[in-house]
């Protein structure tokens, strides 16, 4: 069997290794535009138990990925200059090119090498394969090779993905405001000296501020300005930091022929609830199982994919649509005092109710 992976990310790289670890007589091809090393972004944060979901399926990744990552208990919301501490919301991360060296180290160790530097510009599906995993991202060539009843709706905020070399003791939600209007930015650290800085902003407040005409480094200078407190001196570092605005990728069909969608070609989870990442790799896990249980029946690996994955992965869609639109608000919520501003993001998902958050966040509950 041979199986052509388009796309070096985290679906890409940790689909190639699980299929080729549990399918040792596989050819896995994987082929990747970027030159190796090169990235777009930061950190990337995992919400909840962190790697929890690979310790069971694969505890070798989760033994070489878990001490990379910076990990804290608490989430911190500033508002008005006040920060309100929400207890018990952990989360961990690491950054986004660590993350794709160690599991392309994974990949290595069973032999396969991803071609960097090879960008698949076709019109048509690839041929020649058993099996073409579209891991290529939110903007996927390989999907437009065929009809999955695609939808992309881009949000209205715009958002630019900064670093500083400002620490923070937790993942921070920082909401301030200018004289062109209103900001966000979600920060956190993400390796001993760097932290990640997501800076957002609604369409009235960007056209406001004249980005438009602003080149990148014009950019950086406007939002350390609009930060300042936050990075408290720290300069921000950009590294291809242009503005964009969230594109929601849904499809109704994930496989067509012999061509699956995994990870972000499949669907996009807003950046808010930090779970693009594991859920791309969860679709990795879910897709070898099948392909390991069907054997050389691609359709049927392809159908039992999606029938079991579908539903789980709906559920975390819902519940980051919700946290996308509360951001798509944030100028609206702001007239809340911070306390109440911080309930209100609390909830944002639908996924945690007061009683729930009393279990978790008690000291927070009891101080509001
Ligand atoms: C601002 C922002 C913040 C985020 N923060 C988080 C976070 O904190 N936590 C989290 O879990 N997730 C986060 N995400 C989401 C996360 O980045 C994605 O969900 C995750 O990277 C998806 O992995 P992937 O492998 O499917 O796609 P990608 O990471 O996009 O990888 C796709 C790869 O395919 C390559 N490619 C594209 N087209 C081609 C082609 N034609 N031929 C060959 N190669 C191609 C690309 O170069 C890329 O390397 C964030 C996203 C954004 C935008």
């Amino acid at each position: 069997m041979q199986a052509l992976i388009v796309g070096a990310g985290p679906a890409g790289l940790y689909f190639a290794y699980l299929a080729k670890r549990q399918l040792p007589g596989w050819e896995v091809r994987v082929v990747e535009q970027n030159p190796r090393d090169s990235t777009f972004g930061f950190g990337v944060v995992f919400s909840d138990r962190a790697l929890e979901f690979l310790r069971g399926d694969d505890p070798e990744t989760f033994d070489l990925v878990t001490p990379a990552m910076e990990s804290w208990t608490n989430l911190t919301v500033v508002h008005r200059g006040v920060p309100v501490v929400i207890d018990g919301i952990g989360f961990a991360a690491i950054g986004r090119l660590k993350l794709l060296g160690l599991l392309r180290r994974q990949l290595e160790s069973v032999e396969v090498f991803p071609e960097f530097g090879k960008g698949i510009k076709e019109k048509e599906p690839p041929r020649g394969y058993d099996l073409v995993v579209a891991a290529d991202g939110a903007n996927s060539t390989i999907r437009k090779t065929a009809d999955f009843g695609t939808t992309v709706t881009a949000l209205g905020n715009k958002f630019a993905w900064f670093g500083t070399t400002r620490i923070f003791d937790t993942l921070t939600q920082t909401f301030v405001r200018n004289e062109a209007g209103t900001f966000n930015a979600h920060h956190y650290r993400h390796a001993p000296g760097m932290s990640t800085f997501v800076v957002e902003c609604d369409a009235v407040t960007w056209e406001k501020a004249g980005f438009a005409a602003m080149d990148e480094a014009a950019t950086l200078a406007y939002c350390e300005r609009v930060f300042a407190d936050a990075i408290g001196g720290h300069r921000l570092v950009s590294n291809k930091s242009i503005w964009r605005n969230f594109p929601n990728v849904r499809n109704a069909r994930w496989s067509v022929g012999n061509t699956v969608l995994l990870g972000d070609a499949q669907r996009t989870a807003h950046f808010s609830i930090g779970s693009g990442t594991r859920l791309a790799m969860e679709d990795a896990i879910a897709l070898t199982k099948a392909l390991a249980e069907f054997k050389n029946d691609i359709p049927g690996a392809l159908a039992s994919f999606e029938a079991a994955r579908r539903p789980i992965v709906e559920k975390l869609i819902a519940g980051a649509d919700a946290s996308g639109a509360w951001y798509e608000r944030f100028p609206e919520h702001m007239q809340l005092a911070p306390r109440d501003f911080a309930w209100s993001y609390i909830q944002r998902s639908g996924r945690i109710d007061p009683e729930k958050l009393r279990k978790i966040a008690p000291k927070f509950v009891a101080g509001a």
